[in-house]
């Protein structure tokens, strides 16, 4: 089984309205017992955003993954899976019935029709309910776990946290450039595409 979304409808902009800095990344979480690690895939749009956007962008597809490695994740219960099924059965023979009506010269397709409308719009809540669960889930993991750090005091705070030793190590002796030369770097390369 491939690995699912972790928003069903993250790639749908017609089943979910998402806000524009989510739109074309997702995560992917593995089902209960799967092998495969999880995945993050991120918009090739967000290196046109701004850089809030696209961290927190990152932060809240990560916060996905990390959700699921904790076992936080909110998934629809196998009752709310039960009702979504059935209530996309009634939809669909409310659709055969209006086509069977139409076809055999009836004109009262009204009923079967507002039927299966009725039907589509309870599987869509029933099902919404536990995936809104688990962006707002997201999204305050994000804001928790990343969300100070984003900031530039985090960013400083992080830098001081270091340590003397740390700090004053040559970068080529660091696990990660000196944040200073990050910096730079992050300036030379947001001139370069200006
Ligand atoms: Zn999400």
């Amino acid at each position: 089984m491939p690995l699912q979304p972790a928003g069903r409808w993250t790639r749908c902009p017609f089943w979910r309205p998402l806000p524009v800095r989510r739109q074309g990344s997702a995560a992917f979480i593995g089902g209960p017992g799967r092998r495969e690690p999880p995945r993050v895939r991120l918009a090739i749009k967000l290196l046109s955003q701004a850089p809030t956007e696209r961290a927190w962008t990152i932060a809240h597809e990560l916060s996905h993954v990390l959700r699921a490695q904790e076992g936080t994740r909110v998934r629809p219960s196998r009752a709310r899976l039960v009702a979504g099924a059935a209530l996309i059965a009634a939809a669909v023979l409310g659709l055969a019935t209006a086509g069977y009506v139409a076809v055999s010269g009836g004109t009262d397709v009204g009923v079967p029709l507002t039927a299966a409308s009725g039907a589509a719009t309870g599987m869509y809540l029933v099902l919404l309910g536990p995936d809104r669960a688990e962006e707002a889930g997201a999204d305050a993991t994000a804001a928790t776990v990343f969300g100070e750090v984003l900031s530039a005091a985090g960013v400083e705070r992080m830098r001081r946290d270091e340590g003397v030793l740390v700090r004053y190590a040559p970068t080529g002796l660091r696990t990660h450039p000196h944040p200073a030369a990050r910096r730079a770097a992050g300036l030379a390369a947001r001139s370069i595409g200006d």
